[in-house]
C-alpha cells in the first residue's frame, strides 16, 4: 500500500482525495486490501458494481465476448450493442439508444438531442435547458454547466450558455423560468445523488412533466446513478408516474465496465441523423455484453429484493442512535449523522465496512443482491460507528 500510495501521489493527477486504502481484490459484497483485510463494500464503486464485484455471470458474459470481438468501431454492426439496445427499448418504451462511455457523455448526448429538437421544433433561440440547483450531471464543460452547483463552476469558465437553474421543489420558479426564457427541456435527477441523496417530491416532478406538455418542452431524466434497479424499479422515474422524453444512464448499467446510454423516446426519436453524434468506444461489444448480463437480470424478483433490503436499512437506521434522518430511495440511501460524516466513514473503514459521502451525509450504495446476512452484519458495524458515545 505504501508504495502504491507514494507512486499514485507522484504520477496521478491530484484530483482525488482518496481514502487510505488500496483495493487489491474484490468479490461480491466484499473487497480486500493488499494485506488481506476484508471489508464489506456498501459503495459498489459508486453504484457501478450492481451485482457486487466480479459477479460470476457477468464475468462469464464479458469473458466470452472478449475473445469474440473486443472492439470494433461504430463503422460496423456488432450484435452485443444491438441486443442491449433492444433490451433497453423493450424494458422502458424508448425508441432509440445512443451508447457512450460514461454518465457525463450520456448527458452530453441528451443535451445535444434536446437542443437540436428545440431548434427543429421551436426555433433557433430555444436552446435553454432548465436544470435543478444542487444537481449533478457530470464533469465535462457542458455537463458541469448543467450541474446547478456554483462550487463546480469556479476556475473553468467560460461555459456554454443555455442552462438555467431552478430550486428543487419550487413549482412557481420552474414555471417562471420556462415562461420567461426560450427553453427546449427540463432536466432532473429523481433522486439527487451527489447533491446529498435527496429524492424529489412527486408533486414537483409531475408538475415538471405537465409543464413540458403545456409549453412543448422535452423532459430529460438523468438516471446515471438512480437507474438500473438502484432505486427499486428499473428506472427511478417509474416511481414518479411520469413518462420522460430522454433518459441518460451509465454507472450501474455496465456492472463494472464503462458504458453510458442515452435513450430517446417517441417525441425525439428521429432527431439525430448521420454525423450528428458519435463515439469511438461507445457501445463497445465487451461493455455491452456485460451490461446485457446485468440488465437482463434486473427482473421483478430482483427489484422486490432491492425494496426489501431498502426497508431493512431504513427501519434499522431511522431509529438508530446518532442518526438525524435517512433519505433516498431503494438502495440509494443518505444518512444525516450527529457525528461528522467523515468521522463515521473512517470509523467504519477501521471496522471493515466501506461507505462513502454525499455532501454532509453518509451514503450507502450496496450491491442490489447483497446477502441479507451480510447486509445485517454491515448495519451492525454502521450503527455502532454512528453512536455518539463510544464505550
Ligand atoms: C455520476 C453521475 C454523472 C457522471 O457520470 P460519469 O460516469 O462520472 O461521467 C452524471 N449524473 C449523475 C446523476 C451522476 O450521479
Amino acid at each position: 500500500m505504501g508504495e502504491v500510495k507514494a507512486q499514485d501521489q507522484k504520477y496521478i493527477a491530484n484530483t482525488y482525495k482518496r481514502f487510505d486504502l488500496e483495493i487489491a481484490r474484490a468479490e461480491g459484497a466484499y473487497c480486500y486490501d493488499e494485506s488481506g483485510k476484508r471489508y464489506i463494500d456498501l459503495s459498489t464503486g459508486i453504484a457501478v458494481n450492481t451485482f457486487g464485484a466480479c459477479d460470476k455471470e457477468w464475468v462469464a458474459a464479458v469473458t466470452e465476448q472478449l475473445s469474440l470481438v473486443t472492439h470494433a468501431s461504430n463503422l460496423y454492426y456488432t450484435a452485443p450493442q444491438v441486443r442491449l439496445a433492444e433490451l433497453l427499448c423493450k424494458r422502458t418504451g424508448a425508441k432509440k439508444v445512443f451508447f457512450a462511455n460514461s454518465g457525463a457523455e450520456a448527458n452530453e448526448c441528451v443535451i445535444k438531442v434536446a437542443r437540436k429538437w428545440g431548434k427543429d421544433n421551436k426555433g433557433e433561440s430555444f436552446f435553454n435547458v432548465v436544470t435543478l440547483k444542487n444537481s449533478f450531471h457530470g464533469r465535462t464543460i457542458a455537463t458541469l454547466k448543467a450541474t446547478g452547483q456554483d462550487v463546480f463552476h469556479k476556475d473553468f469558465g467560460p461555459f456554454p450558455d443555455g442552462f438555467l437553474y431552478c430550486d428543487a421543489g419550487n413549482c412557481e420558479m420552474l414555471k417562471t423560468l420556462v415562461c420567461e426564457n426560450d427553453c427546449c427541456a427540463i432536466m432532473l435527477e429523481c433522486v439527487q445523488g451527489e447533491g446529498g441523496v435527496m429524492a424529489l417530491d412527486k408533486e414537483f416532478v409531475s408538475f415538471a412533466k405537465r409543464l413540458c406538455e403545456e409549453k412543448n418542452l422535452l423532459l430529460i431524466i438523468d438516471e446515471v446513478q438512480t437507474g438500473n434497479g438502484r432505486c427499486g424499479t428499473l428506472y427511478a422515474y417509474e416511481q414518479y408516474g411520469i413518462k420522460p422524453d430522454l433518459v441518460s444512464t451509465a454507472k450501474g448499467l455496465g456492472g463494472g465496465l464503462p458504458i453510458g446510454a442515452a435513450m430517446l423516446f417517441e417525441r425525439c426519436e428521429g432527431v439525430l441523423s448521420y454525423g450528428d453524434h458519435g463515439s469511438t468506444f461507445g457501445g463497445n461489444p465487451v461493455a455491452c455484453a456485460g451490461a446485457y448480463s446485468i440488465l437482463s437480470r434486473i427482473d421483478d424478483a430482483l427489484l422486490a429484493g432491492v425494496r426489501e433490503r431498502s426497508k431493512l436499512i431504513f427501519d434499522t437506521l431511522s431509529c438508530a442512535d446518532g442518526v438525524v434522518s435517512v433519505s433516498g430511495l431503494g438502495l440509494m440511501i443518505g444518512i444525516e449523522t450527529k457525528r461528522d460524516a467523515s468521522e463515521v466513514i473512517s470509523r467504519c473503514m477501521d471496522a471493515g465496512l466501506l461507505v462513502i459521502k454525499a455532501k454532509n451525509k453518509v451514503r450507502l450504495l450496496p450491491p442490489l443482491n447483497i446477502e441479507l446476512d451480510t447486509l445485517k452484519e454491515a448495519l451492525d458495524i454502521l450503527t455502532d460507528c454512528l453512536k455518539q458515545t463510544i464505550i
